[in-house]
């Protein structure tokens, strides 16, 4: 038995101590049997034991040892569960659900009394004694009852998947820990992690100021023999079927475990196994094909939320039930010079995911056809996601017809979350599907990437369960050994810290810049990212005590878009003129990186507006009135407009090149255009935003809205041209023609060669972007994405950086009664250069 830390921690103290109190369980004799065959029993007095005796302990061990189903079993019969409940979270809705029904099964207990709970779902009782549930539940729990009084013990399970929402919960239950125990009520915490990393837990001394014991379970591990593939191919799916039926047709047997990245593929991979090796009992549909976006697959509550209000709207049939798709662009409105006259082809861009999909088919059904199986032995295929209906999951523990071999192809939920018996050999993709978050915009999407070393090792180690295995990795061991990570990264480190901040202070967490992070992002950003939000106006300005500002009702609607704050800042007051569907174009045009070639042969400010033809198309795009003042973003938008037209005769590829436009680039505007206006239709319904299909080119007024509300959103991006006129030298006027004072920097910048607002810079504007080059032997700083605005705006959208230094009596207040609010007008100045305003009304 392997000694537990304990010596580190402190000698017990009585009031930490759980008295055992012996509550007898009746399990059948199959279930007894099977029990005593899991390593972690034979370590049930140790575990125990600590425990009992600690506030909090550490429980790691190998994947299928036991921990998810035996411990809450253990403290059940210890007597955890008579006065108050078990709970035990679980960073996957398919774990909560499958964990506690097999512990009911084994405990011979009712789900009213073993029951789960993941949002919108659950079947818990007041007689629940043992309770599953997603780490977002129980967040959630704790804003109404931060003790957590009706819990005896909190079990944190695979904190190794370091979720944003398990990581805030260790760093929230370290200090709710200590309170319960001080109001001698105590509540134990339990971390259980597979073998991965335990020391981000351990050894924060911020986090639990005495390191609390750890204790391993030891699993029987059979040798796995790891076979790299000479090269790695790009075509991992193909690969992968064919693996497979070499294992099937010349090894032993033994169950196949085989690693995609999501549903799609899973089924994918299914259908053409079945349909090679096919088995009687089995028919051709792998699991439902549920009507989500099969590109994304939900794991973890936080990503859940969006899928299941789709679902629930396509069945309430809802007023936002109109068809969710692009917003249409009326084609007519983009019509160019030259084109053909004929708009008969809008059905020329459906969906493009899909047919994607049918071409991986197509290929794999080639492939079916060169390397015909060599064995008639049917082959029993499950599919494993976490979407699977949990019947339909529970297949993987039923026993496989007689004369097939059993063959599960999962994504990683096969990972450690479920363990699959009988599995001898692992075909690894290397891949799995990940949610990337841009830094910049918060916008995220799914994109598949390899996995770490940790994963691919866990992954290898499912085969050697029942018996010595193998693990068939498609890649080589030279993309292991320098591409795959060792660890991926938290969660909570890839999340851009603007959203972190917000997310937190909406939970009710006010001091997040000293929260107890299990892995803390930089608090430099965490500071920059309150101050930001201050500015926006998500948060209340902080006051001169040092009570942390509060979250605003704006903050709060803020929060429910997914893109950055100041993007959803944006998009919240979009609701009002038919703004948003110019706003999510807007928001997604900016979300790409380089959607427009560059025009300027040099970045350089002294380079007249060059007269290229990409310049002349931009140009004619501003137009004029509050076209060309909302200046570059309007190009973006009716750039995309254009495309999308193009797109629509299917000329895109064509029409990108002869605009200048990145095609690539333009199709992610498409992707996060529909991503975008899908997810506000649904996941921000109840403050009832929805989007109108309609998109023409926007009027002259909304232009001018637009302005105003990117100005909303880019308060801390305001510049003012430098006064030539207070220049004597003629030559020093001519340097400084393009140059801008920005707010918060000394040296002006100067603006970029290819906005369209060259030609009459404006006097105060506001850029998405500034940066540094060389230019001769000195640094220059030039901004670009540029919009006018009249600085009388500010007092009314960037409240926050305007210091009122006058109330002024004339022109006299008003009272407008209906909304019982004085206005009254002010003299005023921005932000920290103290520019002078004119007479504004507040
Ligand atoms: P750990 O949490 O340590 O990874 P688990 O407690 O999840 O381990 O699993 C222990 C064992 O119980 C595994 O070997 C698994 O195969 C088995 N098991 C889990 N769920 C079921 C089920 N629904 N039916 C049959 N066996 C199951
Ligand atoms: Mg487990």
């Amino acid at each position: 038995t392997p000694k537990p830390k304990s010596a580190a921690a402190p000698a017990a103290t009585a009031s930490y101590q759980h008295k055992t109190v012996y509550v007898p369980v009746d399990r059948t004799p199959e279930v007894q049997a099977a029990r005593l065959r899991l390593p972690i029993l034979a370590e049930e007095q140790q575990v125990m034991e600590l425990i009992n005796e600690h506030p909090i302990v550490i429980v790691a061990g190998e994947t299928g040892s036991g921990k998810t189903t035996q411990l809450p079993q253990f403290l059940y019969e210890a007597g955890y569960a008579q006065h108050k409940m078990i709970g035990i979270t679980e960073p996957r809705r398919v774990a909560a659900i499958a964990m506690s029904k097999r512990v009911a099964h084994e405990m011979n207990l009712p789900s009213s009394e073993v029951s789960y709970l993941i949002r919108f779902e659950g079947n818990v009782t007041p007689a629940t004694r043992i309770k599953f549930m997603t780490d977002g539940v129980l967040l959630k729990e704790i804003e109404t009852d931060f003790l957590l009084s009706k819990y005896s013990v909190i079990v944190l399970d695979e904190a190794h998947e370091r979720s944003v929402y398990t990581d805030i919960l260790v760093g929230l239950l370290s200090r709710i820990v200590p309170l319960r125990h001080k109001r001698s009520n105590p509540l134990k915490l339990i971390i259980m992690s597979a073998t991965l990393r335990v020391s981000d837990f351990t050894e924060n001394t911020r986090l639990f100021k005495v390191p609390p014991p750890l204790i391993k379970v030891e699993a029987r591990q059979y040798p796995v023999t790891i076979h790299f593939q000479k090269h790695t191919p790009d075509d991992y799916m193909a690969e992968a079927y064919r693996k497979t039926l070499k294992i099937h047709a010349q090894l032993p047997e033994g169950g196949i475990l085989i690693f995609v990245t999501g549903q799609l593929e899973v089924n994918q991979l299914v259908r053409k196994l079945r349909r090679a090796f096919p088995c009687q009992q089995q028919d051709n549909k792998p699991g439902q094909q549920s009507n989500v976006q099969p590109e994304q697959e939900p794991e973890t509550e936080q990503e859940f939320d969006m899928k299941r209000s789709i679902r629930n709207m396509r069945k309430s049939k809802k007023k936002f039930l109109h068809q969710i798709s692009l917003p249409k662009i009326n084609l007519d409105d983009y019509k160019l010079p030259g084109d053909d006259t004929e708009a008969d082809m809008h059905e020329a861009h459906e969906d493009n995911d899909d047919n994607e999909d049918e071409e991986d088919e197509d290929d794999l059904e080639e492939l079916q056809q060169l390397t015909a199986p060599t064995t008639k032995q049917p082959l029993w295929v499950l599919p494993l996601y976490s979407l699977l209906s949990s019947e339909k999951q529970q297949r993987i523990f039923q026993p496989v017809p007689d004369g097939c071999r059993l063959c599960v192809v999962a994504t990683n939920v096969a990972e450690t979350s479920l363990t699959i018996p009988h599995i001898k050999y692992v075909v690894d993709t290397g891949r799995q599907k990940t949610r990337l978050y841009d830094k910049l915009t918060g916008v995220s999407a799914f994109v598949v990437t390899h996995t770490s070393k940790a994963s691919a090792d866990q992954r290898a180690g499912r085969a050697g369960r029942v018996s010595a295995g193998h693990c068939y990795r498609l890649y080589s061991s030279a993309v292991y050994n320098d591409i795959f990570p060792d660890f991926s990264q938290p969660d909570i480190q890839q999340k851009p810290v603007d959203d972190l901040m917000l997310q937190m202070r909406c939970m009710g967490i006010d001091r997040v810049v000293h929260f107890p992070f299990p892995s803390p992002p930089d608090q430099l950003q965490l500071v920059a990212a309150e101050q930001r939000l201050s500015v926006l106006g998500a948060l209340e300005p902080r006051t001169e005590g040092n009570t942390p500002p509060v979250v605003t009702q704006l903050g709060r609607v803020i929060s429910r878009f997914p893109v950055a704050p100041r993007f959803g800042k944006m998009l919240a007051l979009s609701n009002q003129q038919q703004l948003l569907p110019y706003s999510v174009c807007l928001v997604a045009a900016l979300s790409v990186q380089e959607l427009l070639v560059e025009t300027g042969v040099q970045r350089d400010e002294d380079v007249a507006p060059v007269s290229n033809k990409f310049h002349q198309r931009r140009m004619s795009w501003a137009a004029s009135g509050n076209y060309r003042l909302l200046g570059d973003p309007m190009v973006l938008l009716r750039a995309v407009g254009a495309a999308e037209y193009a797109g629509s005769q299917g000329k895109l590829a064509s029409f990108c090149e002869a605009n200048g436009l990145r095609s690539k680039a333009m199709n992610e505007v498409r992707k996060l255009r529909v991503q975008l206006t899908n997810e506000i239709n649904l996941n921000v319904c109840d403050v009832e935003l929805c989007v109108d299909p309609q998109l023409k080119p926007p009027s002259d007024a909304q232009a001018r809205f637009l302005r105003q509300i990117l100005l909303a959103g880019m308060g801390d991006h305001v510049a003012r041209k430098v006064p030539l006129d207070e220049i004597g030298d003629k030559e020093e006027r001519r340097r400084l023609k393009y140059a801008y004072n920005c707010a918060d920097m000394e040296q002006p910048a100067f603006m970029h060669s290819s906005s369209v607002l060259k030609q009459t810079p404006p006097d105060w504007i506001i850029y998405q972007e500034v940066y540094e080059l060389q230019h001769g032997d000195t640094q220059k700083m030039f901004i670009r994405g540029i919009t006018a605005i009249e600085p009388e705006w500010l007092l009314i959208y960037v409240p926050m950086l305007c210091n009122i230094r006058e109330v002024r009596e004339e022109p006299a207040p008003r009272y407008d009664s209906a909304k019982g609010i004085i206005y009254c007008y002010v003299n005023a100045t921005f932000g920290k250069a103290g520019w002078e305003l004119p007479l504004g009304e507040v």
